[in-house]
Order: C-alpha cells, then structure tokens, then sequence
C-alpha cells in the first residue's frame, strides 16, 4: 500500500462524523439532512485536496468546516446592513428603517390574532382600514384616506378608478420615471386612461390644461418630479390652480407627491418640498404618497381625499388586489402616531438623521478616526454632503463629516475593500470617490459605530480573507 493510499484510509466515514460529538449538535441545529450534505461535501473537497498532495484533514476540522458552510448558508438572504453611504432614503437599501415603536407594533400584531378586520364595539366584520384613516384625516387635514400596498398601486387603483377609458390631462414636465420600471406615461396606460400631454418639458401654464379640457376629460393630474429638477426658464401651475379649473368642469384633480414629507424641510436647512396637507388645503380631490419614503414608515401608498371620490376607490375590486397587510398597516399606524405626537424628528429614524446637527456628526467622525488610529488604521476627517434621497429633493444636501481611507493606506485596491465590507456578516456599504473610501455617519446608527470601525480595523489590517461568513 502506498503512503497516499494510507492517507485516504485515514480519512474519518461520514458515519464517524456524524456521530461524533461536534458532529451531534450540528444535527441539533441544523437537521440531519443538511448536516450531512455539508459533511459529503466536505469529504469530496478533502479527497480532492488529497489527490493534489494534501494530507488528510483531522475529523475536527472537517466538522468545523462544515458548521462554517451550514451557518453560511443558513444566514438570512434578506438581512440587515449598515448604510455608511450618507444616502437616507435608499431604495436599494430598503428604504426607511422603522422606528422601534412601530416595530414593536408589527410584532405585538403579527405574533397574535388582531382585530384587522373586527369592530370590537359591535363584534362584527369591520374594516382594515379604519386603523389608519381618522389618524391620516386629522394629520392632513383631509376628508377621508385609504392605504394600499404601495404607491405605484394607489396611483393606478385611482386612474383606474376615477379615468378609466377617459382622458388624463398631465404637463410634459411631470412625465416621469421614478425608477424601477415606474413610469407615469406606462401607468396612466396600464390604468387603462388616455393621456393628454400639455404644455412643454419646462413650461406649462394654466391655459394650457384649459384648451385641452374636452368632453372626454376625467382629471388633471399632477405628478411630483420627485427626483430631478427642471431650473432657469420655468413655470408649473400650482395645484390650487388645477383644482379651481378642474372644478369648475365638474372635474377632479389628482396629486401624486411620491415622497409624501409631512415636515417641514425648510426647518432643516433644505429646500421645500411640498407636503400632501398643503394638496389637501389646495383644493386636491386626492393625493397619493409613499408610505417608506419621507414618511419614515412601511411599504405602503397612502391615498388621501374627498370623501365621496375615496369612496369610489374603496369599493372598487381592485382594491382588494392591492390592499395592505396587518404588518403593514400595525407599523403605519404606530408611525403616523409619531406625527401625531409631535415627537417625528427625534423618533422617526430617517427624521432623526436629516435631524442630526454637523457637529453631532464631526464628534462621531472623529471619535472613528481616533479609535482607527489606534488600532493602525489611518483615516481622516473630509467635509461632505448627505442626500435625503427617496425620489425627494434633488440636488440638495446636508452638510456633513465623513470618515475617509485614503487608497495609499489599505493594502489592496478601494474596490477590493469596499466589496469586503459589503461581503461580511452584515454588510457596510460605502462609496469609493476616487482615491478615498468614504463613510458617512449620519446614516449609520449610533449603535452601530463600533462594528463599523471594528470591520475597517478587520478588513484593512488583517487583510486576509477573514470574517467571510456571508460569501458565496
Ligand atoms: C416613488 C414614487 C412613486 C412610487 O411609490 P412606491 O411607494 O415606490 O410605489 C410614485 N410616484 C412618485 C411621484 C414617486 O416619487
């Protein structure tokens, strides 16, 4: 027998693993079956390695081996991550994170029956609805509000509604994408309406929706620019206009806002973005908005209005396909209740972000830049901007202090770092602009500052592929 065949017959049965002790709790955690997949697997990669020269692994680290891959694997698809990028509302990157109340809310709800659809006071069917909506009314100032899943739906639920086989008035400034495959000219079709553009890419007077009223006519309709920004020689018709032409036709005008900001974000040292309350006093018949967006809240589409129209939308099929689940509704409501408080900005996360003051940002920074120092991590302190993102105020920033690597000072390349970060456990997301690695702590959570700066000590100074749990 030859040396390398003694090494194959010293290689443990995948019977022996299993039995062994390490071997036990892995089926206890992770079921027989997958445990011994990974065990199969790893004894082909041994045997492999073998036949290449490598000496036969010990029965210890072929169990440790497969616990890394079971873990690996076993590790949520969808997980958390850090946002280090200074963009707070990020699609991408889910949107806005939930306050802890609205949390506990959606836990409080989903883990027990709930009163979803039950009137206590009568025992009977009630309404899924009626959770949010005096909450909405009263923030609002509106006469009545519906929520379906999201906002792309509430705004087709009500061309559908309220235009279909009609035709919708809409300026050519505001025929927009949002992204992900929502665009305004795509859904006033598939809501089965016919557009009719007016005006020009930058200019549309009032006069304009006027000549195109026709007997056919079903709404004007108004759609926020969200995220880009026509300047110099413009001019938009103000929705108080819209409402005074469109009723006095007996017509209705319908406002999507996307981001939905209930706040002020003048107060926070932005421009202004328009709010659904100023829609609603403007004379809009109804108003949609997203519920993740400015809000600070959960996928959802907030549709606010005249009684009589939301009605309408209420009792249309349709409805029932878009409608919003209990989680949902348990954390819009919990969400809402922060507004209603007065307490939004200091509970309401992305509130808090756009919130936090320079300074508050700068002491973290150098707090970061300090404890890297110290643990052979060079860094510096860069001014910069954060975004508030979420299809809102384009173009306008928050000043801020971000924590910079410069690329002479990580062993390999930017892009090789940032991509380490994004591979771990949980993910940090960065930028990389140019030569610097950039981390913003605005959008980081306070609590998260010591991951941050224990993975860039891991990652820059260790080098070698550690910590790699969460790749495949
Ligand atoms: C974001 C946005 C939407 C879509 O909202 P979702 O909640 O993502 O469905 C619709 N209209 C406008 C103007 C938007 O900005």
């Amino acid at each position: 027998m030859t040396a390398e065949q003694n090494q194959f017959r010293l290689l443990p049965s995948i019977e022996e693993l299993l039995q062994s002790e390490h071997g036990q709790q892995l089926v206890v955690r992770f079921s027989r079956v997958l445990t011994l997949k990974a065990l199969r697997t790893g004894l082909v990669r041994a045997r492999a390695a073998m036949h290449d020269g490598a000496s036969c692994p010990p029965a210890s680290s072929l169990l440790c081996a497969a616990e890394e891959q079971l873990e690996r694997e076993q590790q949520p698809r969808l997980r958390p991550l850090i946002n280090a990028t200074g963009v707070i509302v990020n699609t991408n990157l889910g949107r806005a994170p939930l306050s802890e109340e609205a949390l506990l809310a959606v836990q409080r709800v989903s883990s027990s029956y709930s009163n979803l659809e039950y009137d206590l006071e009568l025992g009977e069917r009630g309404s899924r609805y009626t959770h949010v909506t005096n909450l909405l009314c009263e923030l609002l100032g509106a006469e009545a509000a519906l929520v379906a899943n999201n906002a792309a739906s509430a705004v087709l639920l009500s061309l559908s509604v309220l235009a279909l086989g009609r035709e919708v008035i809409i300026s050519r400034a505001e025929l927009v994408e949002i992204g992900g495959g929502f665009r305004v000219p795509d859904v006033m079709r598939q809501s089965g309406c016919h557009l009719v553009e007016v005006g020009t890419t930058n200019r549309t007077r009032i006069s304009d929706y006027q000549t195109a009223l026709s007997e056919r006519t079903a709404l004007l309709l108004s759609v926020h620019q969200s995220n880009f920004r026509i300047i110099g020689f413009t001019e938009s018709t103000s929705i108080g206009a819209l409402a005074e032409l469109a009723h006095e036709h007996g017509l209705l005008v319908m406002h999507d806002l996307g981001s939905g900001c209930l706040l002020d974000t003048e107060h926070f040292g932005l421009a202004h973005e328009p709010t659904p309350q100023e829609s609603i006093a403007a004379g809009a018949d109804i108003v949609c908005f997203s519920g993740d967006k400015l809000l600070g809240g959960p996928q959802a589409g907030i549709i606010v209005g005249k009684a009589q129209v939301i009605a309408r939308l209420a009792k249309h099929p349709l409805m029932r396909a878009v409608r919003i689940d209990k989680m949902t509704l348990a954390a819009l409501e919990a969400t809402l209740r922060h507004y209603q408080r007065g307490e939004a900005e200091t509970h309401i996360p992305i509130w808090r972000m756009i919130a936090t003051r320079p300074e508050e940002i700068a002491s973290r920074a150098s707090s970061w830049v300090a404890e890297l120092q110290t643990r052979g991590v060079v860094a510096s302190i860069q001014q910069g901007a954060s975004t508030v993102g979420g299809g809102s105020l384009p173009g306008e920033t928050l000043p801020t202090m971000l924590v910079a690597l410069d690329a002479a000072h990580v062993p390999y390349s930017l892009q090789e770092l940032a991509r380490r970060l994004r591979l771990r456990k949980t993910p940090i997301i960065t930028r990389v602009l140019r030569d610097t690695l950039l981390l913003d702590p605005r959008t980081v959570f306070e609590e998260q500052d010591r991951e941050v700066v224990q993975a860039l000590v891991e990652e820059v100074t260790m080098g070698t592929d550690n910590n790699l749990t969460a790749r495949n």
